[in-house]
């Protein structure tokens, strides 16, 4: 099971958290979320993830803060995602319960900017929501461009408020009131698809029947899950299963898990400029395979292509982020063919050169240079110097490329490993015998491009 919103961040657990992690650890809870109610209590929840394996954080700013935040708490919301173990933002919403709460168009403000910061994050939301149905609808609506999703904790609502809720994409996750009399929340729940339902305690508040009005705590998600497996009809193994498998989807808990491994640290979030991953001057290494492919124009008879087998390659790179969106790339990339190397009499099929080295100055443009993943376009200009039986040949080429890259903050500087296709294009043709089977040579005009798929990594030292 997965009690996917416990605030066992909060003073009540300070004498027994380790305590309370072990019992639900008994009961069968192999993990925890943690969501956080405002950046005040950031660093303690960091330490807390420190110590616990099984505990996973939100980040975000809870409406009972609303009043408190502004674009300070929202940037440091933004550069918290990169620490360890954080899988959402939340909890975020509306409360408009308390009449001395913020004011709704101050607590709408915050939820529509936090439900950005999720989008640009690629993270899921988790959604806090009592007595303001509409807006949260209409907000999600708004917000909602394919990218959005999350999970509406602590359920509440009419069928209606469900469907549209599953119509944008959202999950629902239910608390131990759907164990209390009278609650008509429970009718529903037999009608949410079970990928799209999960199970919480949102400890310490919301104790289960038997504990109702007592402190709750994670292990008591196992009263929740009886209570719903009993009103859908189903074992609660296989209530168990499913709800587990939803919540390890929508918070992508296996990747989180692997990513901390990395020494993660947010050195990026002192960056002034609120960028989430401070990239300028980088160093990589780089390995590719070099491929060369020719186009043949013969005086008579048709054209041909010809793509030669292809050689493994290594380089290295300076990479030097000087826009948000721009960032320009100066590569070394050498290759040799063994085969051949030094032997005057070329074979069938083996008339390229021997050596390759290649300078590239790239462009790349990211679309979306601030998300853990970025896609990048390549651009520029190369020099190809080629070496064929001891003859050197030159030629200027210009470069393309498409590729990603993953943004990795450690605490000794962002590494950023990647992955590219490029292609190389030599300008100009020259005339030259080439062969066209094993017994036959006939002179043609040839170009060629170079197809280099290429994977390497940039390491940005902490200046
Ligand atoms: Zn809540
Ligand atoms: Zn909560």
């Amino acid at each position: 099971m997965i009690d996917t919103h416990a605030h066992i961040d909060l003073h009540v657990f300070d004498d027994d958290r380790a305590e309370v992690l072990r019992r639900a650890q008994q009961e069968g809870v192999e993990a925890v979320i943690m969501p956080a109610i405002s950046p005040a209590a950031f660093q303690k929840a960091r330490r807390i993830v420190e110590e616990f394996p099984g505990v996973y954080r939100a980040v975000g700013i809870h409406p009972h803060a609303a009043q408190w935040a502004g674009m300070a708490e929202l940037a440091a919301v933004e550069a918290e995602v990169v620490q360890p173990r954080v899988v959402a933002i939340g909890e975020i919403g509306l409360d408009y319960y308390y009449p001395d709460g913020a004011p709704p168009a101050v607590q709408q403000r915050l939820f529509r900017e936090q439900l950005r910061i999720a989008k640009r994050c690629g993270l899921p939301v988790i959604i806090h929501n009592r007595n303001a149905h509409g807006d949260i609808l209409r907000l999600l609506e708004e917000e909602q461009d394919g990218t959005l999703r999350g999970v509406l904790h602590c359920f509440s609502g009419d069928a209606e408020f469900l469907q549209r809720a599953l119509a944008l994409g959202f999950s629902i996750s239910v608390t131990g009131n759907i164990t209390y009399r009278g609650n008509p929340v429970v009718e529903l729940l037999p009608l949410v698809p079970e990928e799209r339902l999960m199970v919480e305690t949102d400890a310490p508040y919301m104790a289960p029947h038997p504990h109702r009005g007592k402190r709750n705590e994670p292990a008591f998600v196992r009263f929740v899950a009886e209570k719903l497996a009993q009103l859908r009809g189903q074992t609660c193994a296989a209530l168990e299963e499913s709800t587990t498998r939803a919540a390890r989807a929508l918070f992508r808990l296996a990747i989180a898990a692997l990513v901390c491994t990395f020494p993660l640290r947010s050195w990026a979030a002192a960056d002034t400029s609120g960028h989430l991953y401070a990239k300028s001057i980088g160093l990589g290494l780089h390995g590719a395979t070099n491929t060369i492919v020719e186009l043949r124009r013969f005086t008579t008879g048709e054209d041909q292509t010809f793509s030669y087998e292809g050689l493994p390659a290594f380089g290295a790179h300076l990479f030097y982020e000087f826009h948000d969106y721009l960032s320009l790339e100066l590569a070394y990339t050498y290759s040799r063919n063994t085969k051949v190397l030094k032997t005057p009499q070329r074979p069938w099929g083996q008339d390229r050169p021997d050596i390759y080295q290649i300078l590239e100055l790239g462009l790349h443009v990211s679309p979306n240079p601030y998300g853990r993943v970025n896609f990048y376009g390549t651009l520029g200009v190369a020099a190809l110097l080629n070496r064929i039986n001891e003859r050197q040949e030159n030629k200027g080429a210009l470069i393309s490329g498409i590729g990603l890259r993953l943004n990795l903050p450690t605490s000794f500087g962002m590494v950023m490993p990647w992955m590219e296709w490029r292609l190389n294009f030599a300008l100009g043709r020259e005339r030259r015998e080439v062969y066209v089977s094993s017994t036959e040579r006939r002179s043609a005009d040839v170009g060629f491009w170079l197809s280099l798929p290429r994977v390497g990594l940039v390491w940005f030292p902490q200046w």
